[in-house]
């Protein structure tokens, strides 16, 4: 057991390093990061905070030493750079899961080969490829780069007819899958803990809406049937088993209308999705992936109350700091800035996390609050 008084190195300073290192103080932690920005969010939260790119021998060799256990917050590191410091510190999850959750082929073939239900992909590597595989999804379907892909960067929305080779040069990456298009009912996401001797646990799924392939909002609890709630929960958890996993896994899902779920993602690290976690369950998502890498019990997940979570992204910021007046004035609004200098389109500079009697309640007051913020920066009002 890694006990408080101990050092976390977390690889990667963004805004969930941020929350994770925050949290980890106040459990006692001391908390080491490392990250290509100088200005990045987790910095000034860390006692140590080292600049470096993430395939810097020198530097993953002085986070290893300066922690007790490292973990990372972010799936663009080299699976390299986690095993270099795994040969000098524990690392969790295992660079083996990074491995595999953070390239898409890898990924989707872990799934199938695993029984585990997710959309029908091809692998492309050329334009013919791609050419070969739009005859086998001939209406709509989804172009996603192998690696690096985030936020929907890296992807595409094919329609029927579209031209491979347009679609291949836009995309302009070596590798990708083509995915069959998903009618879903609901994006889903179930964030799950599982320690070392195997025990896992998972928090009640929430449901997630996206735009232009970012988080838009979250809701909690999602509004599901108990079969689909009970089928989405114990699919995360046969994935972290399969996975062998230690630490938090995110595993975003689309259920649909007949009540089957998809797997769409896996994330080895705390999730946007789970940020309101912190405000509506006992133990947050950041709490338990600490407890969870220390070999600390796991903190109960149960709800405390309905939420919304809504990101604050820098298109908010488009005519200058957004008045924050009605997010602040909102009775059960938490308002969360992650101290990122630069707002640019689509960047994640926050979020506003919205407690009430029901999801309903929480989505409309802070749908409401929002609405001036968003149009003094002249951007439509978010839908229900
Ligand atoms: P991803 O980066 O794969 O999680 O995709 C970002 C978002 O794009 C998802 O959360 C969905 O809203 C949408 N999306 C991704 N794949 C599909 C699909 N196969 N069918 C429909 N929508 C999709």
């Amino acid at each position: 057991m890694i006990a408080p008084g101990k050092t976390i190195g977390i690889v990667g300073g963004g805004q969930l390093g941020r929350m994770l290192a925050l949290t980890a103080r106040r459990m006692g932690y001391r908390i080491a990061v490392l990250d290509p920005e100088l200005a990045c969010p987790a910095g000034p939260v860390a006692d140590l905070a080292l600049t470096a790119p993430f395939d810097d021998s020198k530097a993953l060799r002085r986070l290893a030493e300066a922690s007790d256990v490292v973990t990372y917050e972010f799936e663009n590191i080299p699976a390299e750079s986690l095993r270099q410091m795994a040969s000098i510190r524990p690392v969790f999850p295992d660079p083996s899961v990074l491995h595999v959750c953070q390239h898409r082929e890898r990924e989707k073939q872990f799934l199938q080969s695993s029984g585990f239900p997710c959309p029908a992909f091809e692998i492309v590597a050329s334009a013919s490829d791609l050419a070969a595989a739009l005859k086998k999804f001939p209406g709509q379907s989804r172009l996603k780069s192998s690696a690096f892909g985030y936020d929907g960067k890296g992807q595409l929305a094919l329609g029927a007819g579209a031209d491979a080779s347009q679609a291949w040069t836009q995309l302009g990456i070596p590798r990708a899958i083509l995915e069959e298009h998903v009618s879903f009912v609901r994006e889903l996401s179930v964030l799950v803990a599982r320690n070392a001797q195997g025990r896992s646990l998972a928090f009640p799924p929430f449901e997630n809406r996206h735009h232009a392939g970012i988080l838009e909002r979250t809701v909690f609890p999602a509004r599901l049937t108990d079969p689909v709630a009970n089928e989405a929960l114990a699919l995360a958890r046969q994935i972290a088993e399969k996975l062998n996993l230690v630490g938090l896994l995110a595993v975003e899902m689309f259920a649909l209308a007949d009540g089957r779920i998809l797997i769409n993602e896996l994330a080895p690290r705390v999730h946007n999705s789970g940020h309101l976690t912190v405000e509506a369950c006992h133990t947050s998502q950041f709490e338990q992936q600490i407890r969870a890498v220390c070999g600390l019990p796991f903190g109960l997940v149960a709800p405390l109350c309905p939420a919304a979570m809504f990101n604050l992204l820098g298109d908010l910021w488009a005519k200058g700091e957004p008045d924050w007046s009605p997010v602040l004035a909102l009775p059960g609004g938490v308002l969360h800035l992650y101290g990122k200098a630069a707002a640019s389109t689509g960047r994640k500079m926050g979020h506003l996390t919205v407690r009430a009697t029901t999801p309903e309640e929480a989505i409309r007051l802070g749908t409401e609050a929002l609405t001036p913020l968003r149009q003094a920066a002249a951007l439509p009002t978010l839908a229900l």
